[in-house]
């Protein structure tokens, strides 16, 4: 049977959270940025989650260099479809958005074009950022094009560090860069208080309608927390006794500042909310439905394995009858087939319909993420998968489970000691999860399975 392991005002609830740092490529078009996303997660080092289901469109990633662990992000990428601007617009807005939201950023210039006058700009605006930047030229792809590089010197960046993306030379020396420039970020030790709860998602879904509705609800009681990263501000309310922390509600709140119809300002900044959340809220409207934005978005959360609800809003707007919510989340189901674990709540903002359920819900959520099944009851399980369905063949042999337990919480995690761990698929790892589910829901919570050979 399940066993709670967890407590809201017990000392393991007050872990300290760090941050994944993010860095930020940035640069006008052509330079070869994505190239050298490519490059750098491709290559060795990248702990990428393949979420199936969420990969098409990836911008960001995670790279680990010298122990240290970041997420990578192609910000030309996620710029990449926005409408009508002018490439000067792009790429200012780019250097913006980096400044704001990323902890280091890489800086591409293009050695066969030189220095441009957009590259002169972005530069300007970099110059005036509290941020580390990293200035990198691309294209040096034989070593008399490294001799070009002191005109780059006159952006006054620094010593850009010359790499072939193409070619993959003289990358761990970028990567060497950046990670130096990461011991300059602040760790962000913070001191958790009770669940944290991110809400995310497009701009205009009614994000901030939804935050002043839960923050006006009759039983919460809200102070704010100024300061705990340098221009987030999270606000911490008192619900039913429990502590519950909004992260960056200022990036909501504020988001009048921010031009409207910039998805991508949003995007980053709900990165970088969902990395410090344990449950977080994706909003998504009920108008348009399940967006490949919002299906984006989604996909990080799993790869983060953060626990989730969807709250389909502005549900007052839809002309309804007995199946329309069935319907509705069947939709949802199907788009986001890569997390059928997490629920789904009709709301509205705007007449408060079933906003009440929402912290509640939360609060659930993260309960569930604590749960520790008790080994025996992991034993039945596995004993009973094994009989239902045989593990794969492969490479001659079948996979034998020897044993499995849960090896930890937040998420759910599970240990299974095998004969061979390379005949695990995807597909027998899926069927284990969904036998798990059988013995305990795990509510909104993504699950890790981890093998390792028997020695
Ligand atoms: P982005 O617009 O900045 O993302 O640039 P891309 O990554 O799409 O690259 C633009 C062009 O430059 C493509 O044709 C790439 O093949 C080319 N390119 C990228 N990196 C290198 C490089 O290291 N050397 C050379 N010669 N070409 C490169
Ligand atoms: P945000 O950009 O995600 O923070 O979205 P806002 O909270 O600013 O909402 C965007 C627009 O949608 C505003 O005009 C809101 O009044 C409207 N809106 C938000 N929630 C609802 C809802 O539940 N129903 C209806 N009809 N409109 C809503």
């Amino acid at each position: 049977m399940a066993a709670f392991a967890w407590d809201v005002h017990s000392e393991e609830g007050k872990d300290a959270v760090v941050r994944k740092p993010l860095v930020a490529l940035v640069g006008r078009p052509n330079v070869g940025k994505s190239t050298l996303f490519n490059r750098l997660v491709g290559e060795r080092l990248a702990i990428v989650h393949e979420t199936p289901g969420t990969t098409r469109d990836r911008h960001y990633a995670d790279v680990e260099w010298q122990g240290r662990v970041f997420t990578l992000i192609d910000t030309g990428g996620l710029m990449g479809d926005l409408p009508l601007d002018t490439i000067t617009e792009q790429v200012q807005k780019q250097a913006q958005l980096a400044i704001e939201e990323a902890d280091v950023i890489v800086f591409i210039t293009d050695v066969l074009k030189g220095v441009t006058g957009a590259d002169q700009r972005i530069a300007n605006i970099l110059r005036r950022a509290e941020k580390p930047i990293v200035p990198a030229v691309n294209k040096v792809d034989n070593l008399e094009r490294g001799l070009d590089l002191y005109e780059f010197y006159a952006l006054g960046l620094g010593e850009p560090v010359g790499v072939s993306a193409l070619r993959g030379l003289n990358t761990g020396d970028l990567l060497d860069e950046i990670v130096a420039a990461l011991s300059e970020v602040p760790l962000e030790g913070e001191v958790s208080t009770g669940v944290r709860v991110a809400v995310v998602g497009r701009t205009n879904v009614g994000k901030s309608s939804l935050l002043n509705q839960l923050l006006g609800q009759e039983r919460v009681i809200v102070s704010e927390m100024p300061g705990t990263t340098r221009d987030a501000v999270d606000t911490s309310i008192t619900y039913a006794g429990e502590e519950v922390t909004l992260i960056d509600t200022a990036g909501i709140r504020r988001r009048g500042r921010v031009e409207r119809g910039i998805e991508q300002y949003s995007v980053l900044r709900a990165l970088r909310a969902i990395g410090r959340a344990d449950v977080v809220l994706l909003v998504i409207d009920a108008l348009d439905g399940v967006t490949a934005q919002d299906a984006h978005i989604a996909g990080y959360i799993v790869d983060e394995f953060k626990s989730v609800a969807v709250l389909i809003n502005k549900w007052d707007l839809v002309e309804k009858d007995a199946h329309t919510a069935t319907l509705f989340e069947e939709h949802v189901r199907y788009r986001l087939k890569f997390m059928p674990y997490a629920p789904v709540l009709f709301v509205s903002a705007l007449m408060g319909q079933r906003v009440d359920r929402v912290l509640p819900l939360a609060m659930h959520l993260y309960r569930e993420r604590y749960v520790h099944l008790e080994d025996a009851e992991v034993s039945d399980m596995l004993q009973e998968a094994i009989a239902r369905r045989s593990p794969p063949r492969g490479r001659g042999k079948r996979l034998v489970i020897y044993e499995g337990h849960q090896a930890g919480v937040a998420p759910p995690t599970f240990a299974f000691t095998v004969n061979d761990k390379r005949l695990v698929h995807f597909d027998y790892e899926r069927y284990l999860k969904n036998r798990i589910r059988e013995r305990y829901l795990f509510e909104g919570t993504p699950l890790r399975l981890t093998f390792s050979n028997r020695r």
